[in-house]
């Protein structure tokens, strides 16, 4: 399915076929992608929202028109909703920084899940701690879903934000976002979606989660790195303040003062990356061409394959049992092996999978584990390259026994 847009997949990695099982890192970006991020340079190449000359006014032309594209690719009201980042990372930071010092006071709280990558926790973690505020973390069951009565017994309204991730990088899980978002609601919280796992396998609803601000990034969904998205409801960008400031930003500016810019320009200091945000609009439409339906139905197989070819003596999958629960991402141990030694064995035979605490050091605490591996795929990779994964897993225990 679309292989052929990917040069990558048909290299050989240490003389055996490349398998890409790190999509949850980076996923792999087809040549339309790269295309548009060259056709930038090579025939645009001019600053935004800047000069008036034709060229510039393409580039700018060209640049809000991917902002409106991001706006209906998640179903978002306006097009001034949509702030491009650096990635979800930023986006994150933005929201702590920007609307959580204006809105998080000192006996306030802040809840989070186990779940969370380190960009979602972190940044919270620094904003209780320069608020007095009060930071929970929510755990989870042990098939790896959210437990959803602690969450509920933590909401109150001393709550002020609830942070959650989509989906887990370490365990796949897909969280229930239009109910949290209801429940903290209920207690007037405002719901803060890390997206970066999900993009690239279900479409993202603005709508249906009724979020207040979601980050993702273009580098998860067959776009380029270091550009990314920050959606915000109008009501809610206009309690958030900037937390960069400079070009392009700014009303006016005197020399003692300054005033800035409303959404999206105000949140958007400095030349942006134009050319990553070309790469993003080429990514929207090569979803839109492969379809989240067919996304799905090609993983729903590859998450069963990746099950079956896990299925062995000694390995240890975290997370539920339906292969379903995993979002395209597994994450394992072999008993008695490091998970650096098993990553390093698979690629020796051409497997690239990453091992780790994956960025959510907390959670693969509470895993009982200080690292995992993990194998995460993308709509183009086969059932066959599970099976041969499996067979890898195979050889690497024969080779530790
Ligand atoms: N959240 C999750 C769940 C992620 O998997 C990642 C990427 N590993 C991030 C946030 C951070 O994304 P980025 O590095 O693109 O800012």
């Amino acid at each position: 399915m679309k292989r052929n847009d990917f040069p990558i997949l048909t290299e050989t990695m240490n003389d055996e076929p490349f398998i890409y099982f790190d999509s949850a890192a980076t996923s792999l970006t087809p040549e339309p992608v790269v295309n548009a991020i060259r056709d930038y340079y090579r025939n645009v190449n001019t600053n935004v929202h800047r000069g008036v000359y034709t060229l510039a006014a393409q580039a700018t032309e060209h640049y809000e028109a991917v902002r409106q594209q991001t706006a209906d690719f998640i179903h978002a009201d306006k097009a001034n909703e949509i702030i491009f980042t650096s990635g979800t990372t930023a986006g994150l930071n933005q929201v702590a920084r920007g609307w959580g010092d204006l809105n998080v006071h000192a006996g306030d709280e802040i809840v989070v899940t186990l779940m969370e990558h380190h960009s979602n926790l972190v940044p919270w973690q620094q904003l209780a701690q320069r608020q007095h505020a009060v930071l929970k973390v929510i755990g989870i069951t042990a098939d790896g879903q959210l437990d959803w009565s602690a969450f509920q017994a933590a909401l109150s309204h001393q709550t002020k934000v609830v942070a959650v991730t989509a989906v887990s990088n370490v365990l796949g899980t897909r969280n229930p976002i239009t109910k949290i978002a209801a429940a903290a609601h209920a207690v007037n919280a405002a719901v803060v979606v890390d997206a970066a796992q999900a993009v690239a396998h279900f479409p993202i609803d603005v709508q249906a989660w009724n979020a207040d601000f979601i980050a993702f990034s273009a580098h998860k969904m067959f776009g380029p790195t270091g550009v990314g998205v920050l959606y915000g409801k109008t009501e809610r960008l206009q309690e958030m303040a900037p937390t960069q400031f400079g070009g392009e930003m700014i009303e006016d500016v005197t020399q003692q003062t300054a005033t800035f810019k409303a959404a999206p320009l105000g949140f958007e200091a400095g030349t942006p990356n134009i050319a990553g945000v070309y790469g993003l609009g080429a990514a929207i439409d090569y979803l839109a061409q492969i379809g989240y339906e067919a996304i799905q139905t090609q993983e729903h197989k590859l998450d069963q394959a990746l099950k079956a070819a896990l299925d062995q003596p000694d390995v240890t999958v975290y997370g539920s049992n339906n292969p379903f629960a995993h979002t395209g991402v597994f994450s394992f141990n072999l008993t008695g092996i490091h998970p650096h030694d098993v990553a390093t064995a698979l690629d020796q035979q051409g497997v690239a999978v990453r091992a780790g605490h994956h960025c959510a050091e907390p959670l693969t605490e509470a895993l009982g584990v200080h690292a995992t591996v993990r194998a995460s795929v993308g709509f183009y990779n086969t059932i066959d390259e599970c099976a041969r994964f499996g067979h890898a897993i195979q050889a690497t225990r024969r080779f530790f026994a």
